[in-house]
């Protein structure tokens, strides 16, 4: 058999490196077609010459340019590409078997959706795309027949713990609740007036997993789960009522399914994301991801706590966005993107970021999710009041 062909979005990313990492255990069954990158594009050429893609894309035609002649003088035959055009293009090609989609945030949108709507096997580690365009997404998926596996650890362990028929309805097939497990991040134990004086360094230290920087904060603030509450509410046809989050230090559970009879399923192992990369890549087989296997003597014990919404108001936020719908979850993404990136750049306090959220939330009110258009409408609208949030320095 060829080997399947597989896009890589975001191929620089911590997600982009772990999917080749596992592909290049398995030359037999993938092979990388298309590689991209947004910054850090020497790392994006060094990634070309080891995987010898059949198209890269890079964000502009000058950097496009740059790599097409670095390529062709190492005698290679990729085609670089450039913009949302390219990656939308890499994402939809006729060759393609499989699409990873791990561009961090909105900018993922466009070709995730192309993916989908081009019937592919879509590998959904950008979370923020589904968040954004939950319904019409999920519509997309439905019309093309495309297979949307999740990468996120959490809703990959869910999937993993449903029966095949979920898409039943989850009260059909007898699930109760969702127990969605949170790390707790970097600041779990920390007192809420500590929280106002950390750093991005500090924000970014995050205790079980090695991630983006983007997600690092996410986690620290807890919006990741928040944004995630709302995947699994798409992902699984949930109500934000039956998914419950866990705060679980050790990160050894990925999360639970809560059946009617008094069974709990659960997903274990390491905290690698090759695992869930690899499940997604070959289900329904398995394959080798390169992670250790779980010693559960090592592990020794697994912790439970209830999430803290008043030291973490992002989760809050988020599960107010969740049952308000309509474009309240873009609005609040949109948000979070600006706050997080103005946190990085020190121009805002960590505990800020829900306080710009929260303020942006409640100066736009709601709309319908009913097209891309009005989705990225609220998107732009939420970020220009973000933006004005930051330039007044508050409320
Ligand atoms: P990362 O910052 O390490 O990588 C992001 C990738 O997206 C890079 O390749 C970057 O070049 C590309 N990118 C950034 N901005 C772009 C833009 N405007 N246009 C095109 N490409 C752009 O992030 P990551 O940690 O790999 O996370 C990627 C996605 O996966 C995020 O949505 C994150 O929430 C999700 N995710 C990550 C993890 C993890 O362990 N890292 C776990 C679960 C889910
Ligand atoms: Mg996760």
């Amino acid at each position: 058999m060829n080997p399947q062909q597989i896009t890589v979005l975001g191929a620089t990313g911590s997600i982009g490196k772990s999917t080749l990492d596992v592909i290049a255990r398995h030359p037999d069954r993938y092979q990388a077609f298309a590689l991209t990158g947004y910054a850090r594009l020497d790392e994006l050429r060094a990634l070309c010459l080891r995987f010898r893609p059949r198209y890269a894309v890079v964000p502009t035609e000058v950097a496009a340019r740059q790599l097409q002649d670095d390529l062709r003088s190492a005698g290679l035959a990729t085609r670089v590409l450039q913009g949302t055009d390219g990656l939308c293009e890499v994402s939809a090609h006729p060759e393609v078997d499989a699409v990873m989609a791990a561009i961090v945030g909105a900018a993922g949108l466009r070709p995730t959706l192309a993916a989908v709507e081009a019937g592919k096997k879509v590998l959904l580690a950008n979370k923020e795309a589904l968040v954004m365009s939950g319904a019409l997404f999920m519509q997309a998926v439905r019309r093309s027949g495309s297979q949307l596996l999740p990468i996120d650890s959490e809703h990959n362990a869910i999937f993993q713990c449903l029966p095949s028929d979920y898409q039943r309805g989850l009260s059909k097939v007898g699930v109760r609740r969702i127990l969605l497990t949170a790390s707790g991040g970097p600041f779990r134990q920390m007192p809420a007036a500590g929280l106002v004086d950390v750093t991005p360094e500090q924000a970014c230290a995050h205790p079980n997993w090695s991630m983006g920087r983007k997600i690092s904060v996410d986690s620290a603030s807890m919006m990741n789960k928040g944004l995630e509450l709302i995947e699994a509410c798409w992902l699984f046809d949930a109500q934000p009522a039956q998914v419950e989050v866990v705060v679980h230090p050790q990160s050894v559970i990925h999360s639970l399914v809560d059946y009617v009879d008094g069974s709990v399923l659960a997903q274990l192992g390491n905290p690698d994301m090759r695992t869930p990369i690899a499940h997604a890549l070959a289900w329904p087989e398995r394959i080798d991801s390169g992670v250790a296997p779980l010693d559960l003597f090592r592990v020794a014990r697994l912790d439970f706590e209830a999430p803290d919404e008043q030291r973490f108001p992002c989760l809050r936020l988020a599960r107010q966005a969740a049952e308000a719908g309509g474009c309240a979850p873009a609005m609040l993404n949109a948000a979070n993107e600006v706050a997080v990136s103005a946190f990085l750049e020190r121009r805002i306090r960590f505990t800020e970021i829900a306080s710009m959220i929260g303020d942006v939330l409640e100066a736009e009110s709601n709309t319908a999710a009913d097209s891309l258009d009005a989705v990225l409408h609220a998107d732009a609208k939420a970020r220009s009041l973000a933006e004005d949030w930051l330039r007044r320095g508050g409320r």
